[in-house]
Order: C-alpha cells, then sequence, then structure tokens
C-alpha cells in the first residue's frame, strides 16, 4: 500500500523530464520519418516546462488535483505541436480523478492512469489501431487496472503497464496511420513506429520508476 503525496507526484514529473530528456533525439528521428521532426522538443519543452513550474510550487499548499492541473496548463502553454493538448488533457483528467485526495493510493494511481488514457482518447478521438499514442497508453492502463483487480502491487501494476505500453507501441509499425499529421502518409506510414506511441512508453517508464 502506497500513498503518493505532492511531493511524489513531483518526484514523477521530474523522472519523466530527465527520461523525456534523454531519448529527445530518437523522438525527434521517429517523428522525421513520419511526422514533422518535431516530437522529441516538443516532449522535452513540455516535460521541462512542468518541472520548472512543480519546483516553484509550494507542495505542502496544494492537493495531488491542484499539482496536475498546473502541469496540465504548463504542458499547453509551452507546447505548439499536437502532443501539448493530449497531454494537457490526460493530466486534467487525471487530476479530475484524484479530487480530494490528500494522497494516492494504488487504486488511485490507476485510476489516475486510467482517466490519463482515455482524455487521449477523448482529446485526439482516435481509437486502438490508428497509431497513435493511444495504441500505447490505452493498453498500458488496462493492464494496470487487471493486474490491481488481481492483487498485484503499485510496483507490479505499473510493470504491467510499461510492457502491455511497449507491446502496443511495437504493433504500431504493422499500423496504417489514421490520425494526426502521418495520416497523410497511407500506406507508407508502414513499417515505422509511431513517435506518440514511443514517447508513451518513455513517459510511462518514468512514471513507474517516479512512483513505484
Ligand atoms: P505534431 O504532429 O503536431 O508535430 P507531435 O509531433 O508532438 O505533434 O506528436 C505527434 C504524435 O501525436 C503522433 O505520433 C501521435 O502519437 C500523436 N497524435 C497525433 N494526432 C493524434 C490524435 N488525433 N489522437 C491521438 N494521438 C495523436
Ligand atoms: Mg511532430
Ligand atoms: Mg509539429
Amino acid at each position: 500500500m502506497t500513498a503518493i503525496d505532492t511531493a511524489g507526484l513531483k518526484t514523477m514529473f521530474d523522472e519523466i523530464a530527465v527520461a523525456i530528456e534523454a531519448d529527445k533525439d530518437r523522438l525527434c528521428q521517429l517523428d522525421g520519418v513520419i511526422g514533422d521532426a518535431d516530437h522529441g522538443i516538443a516532449m522535452a519543452l513540455g516535460f521541462g516546462a512542468v518541472r520548472d513550474v512543480l519546483a516553484a510550487l509550494d507542495l505542502s499548499a496544494i492537493e495531488p488535483t491542484a499539482l496536475l492541473n498546473t502541469a496540465a496548463k504548463s504542458f499547453l502553454n509551452a507546447v505548439g505541436a499536437s502532443s501539448g493538448p493530449l497531454y494537457a488533457t490526460a493530466f486534467m483528467r487525471g487530476a479530475a480523478a484524484v479530487k480530494g485526495k490528500a494522497a494516492l493510493a494504488d487504486a488511485d494511481v490507476v485510476a489516475m492512469l486510467q482517466a490519463m488514457a482515455q482524455g487521449i482518447r477523448d482529446r485526439g478521438k482516435a481509437e486502438l489501431g490508428e497509431k497513435t499514442m493511444v495504441d500505447a497508453w490505452q493498453p498500458a492502463a488496462e493492464a494496470a487496472a487487471t493486474a490491481h483487480a488481481a492483487g498485484r502491487t503499485l510496483a507490479e501494476s505499473l510493470d504491467a503497464a510499461f510492457a502491455a505500453a511497449e507491446r502496443g507501441a511495437e504493433a504500431t509499425k504493422d499500423m496504417i496511420a489514421a490520425k494526426g499529421r502521418s495520416s497523410r502518409l497511407g500506406e507508407r506510414s508502414l513499417g515505422h513506429m509511431d513517435p506518440g506511441a514511443a514517447s508513451a512508453v518513455t513517459v510511462i517508464g518514468a512514471m513507474r520508476k517516479g512512483l513505484a
């Protein structure tokens, strides 16, 4: 049983910022193949802004919901690419899912992940199989929920989420892009991993590290 407070969530965002910064070039390269080569820059700008804003907050004065809403706003303001509103919506939905909690129990973390994945789906209107970050986020959230329901620890549930995200991102290589910029390529998008699915693996891996 864990209880993740605002300090714990800040640690999570710090881990994401470090991991995305380290992955920036690869994500730009992936986006260069089927998009406009800015995905790593966009994600690094977004999570760098979140890290800086959270560093200036008095964490003892706010609840997890306010922290997640602040992260959403900071990410949105920093990112001009499609990933901006997608992750901003994810964090806003995550915030709503944990409203009123001073700290997050395992079930709350799982609910936050599920709300994040649903938020990305709602914002982008992408279904599974359309070669987007949804193909990593949705199976990851489902895997976490299934593991948690089976009595697994938070660490085990986040391990399951990470593994599912990796499989989902890998599977995007065999998909034809149907949403976002790369949908213009049609069948020429085949054979390449979706950059947003790739970065989702990095984000979820860092969340696992930061939370469990
Ligand atoms: P842009 O295409 O505006 O440059 P980014 O490069 O930051 O934005 O992000 C591209 C990623 O965003 C894609 O690889 C895909 O995973 C994701 N994406 C784009 N459109 C959608 C959508 N409608 N729904 C879900 N994800 C999407
Ligand atoms: Mg791009
Ligand atoms: Mg762009």
